[in-house]
């Protein structure tokens, strides 16, 4: 039989974690033919919630599910992780700075990165999720020296999602006829979804949408004042209208990206993924910005030769100075 992944999910009490788990185990995220141990890390306020997830994962008798092991020890939690879903962060409270909400993180994001330079295994991949996923990503991944940098990521999947849910009606096509969207920047509402070499069934997205909306000026007033802001704010959208935030979408994103990342993007093109920048595209070397990515051997490459527009440039620069900006925080905070 073949050996289980090990896969350590923190803040697996909370709400994204009880949606998670339950499609991890069912094999979801790696497919029907791959055991899984599930880890569960949480604060101590955190472990019944976590336990009872576990209890239920148990009632739910899934075939691929090996173990399940309830901890509040980021040592037992990583020891031997194959994948980490880093989901428990400090959400930003009312009045609170944009400093405290970075060191508050970077007292969780610190000490997981280096439980997970000392105790994960070799060919450990990380998706952070918890908010703000970029640098928490990049604080983690500066505390574990030994773990290659490009092994850190941070999710931007569910924009790029929100992204082909919502070109899917504008022109009126199935997503999964959709390609060559991308998420650029920071997981935060400077993000760029851009489309200009996004293509449904082949016929060129930006070409239809100039065709639907009476030319290539009402194309760009609609991405401009509706689709952009719709997606980096369909957070707050979603909030308004189910009474609480979005989080089955967000664990499906997770998936996603995680499953992507280790059975490859294949021949559905690329997605979006919060990747360390090695300066593709101007983007300053050693942050964790979006880009438009593959997968392939468990790697994820940036694509590349895109052609970058002046307006597209704008908006990346914005989103990536916002990213430097965290940067410099969190180093003046000392926690990178
Ligand atoms: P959620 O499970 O709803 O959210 C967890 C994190 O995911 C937050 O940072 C949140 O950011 C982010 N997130 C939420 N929605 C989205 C989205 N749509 N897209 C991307 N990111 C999203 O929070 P809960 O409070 O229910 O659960 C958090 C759990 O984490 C608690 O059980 C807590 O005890 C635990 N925790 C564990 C830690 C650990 O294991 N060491 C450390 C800290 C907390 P945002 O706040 O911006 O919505």
């Amino acid at each position: 039989a073949k050996k289980p992944v090990s896969i350590t999910i923190t803040g697996a009490g909370g709400q994204i974690g009880y949606a998670l788990l339950f499609r991890i185990a069912s094999g979801a995220m790696l497919g029907p033919d791959t055991p899984v141990r599930l880890n569960l890390l949480e604060i101590p306020q955190g472990l019944r919630a976590a336990e009872g997830a576990a209890l239920e994962l148990q009632d739910s008798a899934f075939p691929l599910l090996s173990h399940v092991e309830v901890t509040d020890d980021p040592a037992v939690a990583f020891g031997g992780a194959n994948l980490a879903l880093l989901v428990g962060a400090r959400p930003r409270t009312a009045g609170m700075e944009r400093a405290d909400l970075l060191q508050a993180n970077g007292g969780i994001f610190g000490p997981q990165g280096r439980a997970i330079n000392d105790h994960a295994a070799d060919d450990i991949r990380v998706v952070v999720v918890g908010n703000p996923a970029n640098t928490n990503a990049l604080i983690a991944a500066s505390n574990a020296p030994d773990v290659p940098r490009d092994r850190f990521t941070a999710l931007t999947r569910l924009d790029h999602n929100r992204a082909l849910g919502q070109l899917s009606v504008a022109v009126d096509s199935p997503v999964g006829d959709l390609r060559g969207v991308t998420i650029w920047g920071n997981h935060s509402a400077t993000q760029f979804p851009d489309v200009a070499h996004a293509t449904a069934g082949g016929d060129s997205v930006p070409a239809l949408l100039a065709g639907r909306l009476g030319g290539p000026e009402g194309a760009r007033s609609w991405l401009v004042d509706e689709f952009i802001p719709r997606v980096a704010k369909r957070g707050a959208e979603i909030i308004e209208v189910r009474g609480s935030s979005s989080v089955a979408s967000a664990a499906s994103a997770a998936i996603d990206h995680v499953h992507d990342w280790v059975l490859g993007t294949a021949d559905r093109g690329w997605t979006s993924a919060g990747l360390w920048s090695e300066g593709a595209y101007g983007v300053p070397e050693g942050v964790i910005c979006s880009f438009p990515a593959v997968a392939e051997g468990g790697t994820w490459r940036v694509v590349e030769g895109l052609e970058i527009d002046l307006f597209a440039r704008h908006r990346i620069d914005a989103s990536v100075a916002e990213l430097v900006e965290e940067r410099e925080a969190v180093r003046s905070l000392g926690l990178i």
